[in-house]
């Protein structure tokens, strides 16, 4: 760990430096689904097995929609991931939805027209005592929104979320309206005035469907109180100051939690 700041950008936006010395919401989640987790992670111990086709899937789409030549250097990149060896060669099955995706979402005028912006904005700034820093798909400053492309399974869907106690949407579930929330604060930082977060959804379904979503202020607002009441803690385990709990159930606890007592029937 360093203590000299690092500016951003995208060369060193991923990197695990840049993850010392900013929360992002996606450490902030892992950190909420295990500390213990997380830690090890950040700390270059531990790797989850993770599973690159989805992860390449969803930058399939959004690098289309950044630039064209973004989007060729990125399947160049990637091309082994994402072609079959076998005949009939050709995009495998997962990147075959995405283009329907992005098909999909560009016969949409509406998403076109609205998807006008700085694209990959770095954004960065305190909130609740931490830095922080998030990349936005694509920024309108003059408008005032951002939006950001969510591919899901089915627009939908919904499943039980214990923070709610209500079966809740996919933006709830994957934390896409926490992110969402901090982007507008850290914006509002920035340029000093209100964004709109819109939520461009397209499914992963056959034929795709397609939504530009509108976020509850409320359940924002919500998330933004879950957010402060668990930020000082996340932080003092990530500076050391305090111990990472197991959460007993993932990858990590499977393989590193050791029993040091009974479990009671009634915790499983
Ligand atoms: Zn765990």
């Amino acid at each position: 760990m360093t203590t000299k700041t690092i500016t951003l950008s995208d060369q060193n936006y991923y990197t695990n430096e840049a993850d010392w010395q900013y929360m992002s919401v996606s450490q902030y989640k892992q950190f909420r689904e295990c500390e213990a987790a997380a830690l090890a992670k950040l700390k270059g111990d531990w790797e989850p097995t993770s599973n690159p086709t989805a992860l390449l899937v969803g930058n399939y789409v959004h690098s289309y929609f950044e630039r064209p030549d973004i989007h060729d250097a990125f399947i160049e990149e990637n091309r082994e991931a994402m072609f079959s060896k076998r005949k009939p060669y050709g995009l495998l099955k997962d990147f075959q939805i995405a283009e329907r995706m992005i098909e999909r979402l560009e016969k949409e005028p509406a998403f076109m027209n609205l998807y006008q912006g700085e694209k990959e904005v770095i954004v960065t700034g305190e909130l609740y005592g931490v830095e922080w820093k998030g990349k936005i798909d694509c920024l309108n400053v003059e408008e005032g929104y951002f939006v950001d492309i969510k591919t899901t399974k089915d627009i939908h869907e919904r499943k039980w979320n214990a923070n709610y106690n209500e079966r809740a949407t996919f933006i709830e579930n994957y934390g896409y309206l926490l992110q969402m929330g901090v982007y507008k604060e850290l914006l509002k930082q920035q340029y000093g005035k209100e964004f709109v977060p819109i939520i461009a959804a397209v499914s992963k379904q056959t034929p795709s469907e397609a939504r530009l979503i509108t976020l509850d202020e409320d359940k924002m607002h919500f998330e933004m109180i879950l957010l402060e009441e668990n930020i000082e803690h996340i932080q003092q385990i990530k500076m050391g100051q305090e111990k990472p709990s197991y959460c007993g159930k993932c990858e990590y606890c499977r393989e590193y939690q050791r029993i040091n007592g009974f479990t009671s029937m009634d915790e499983l």
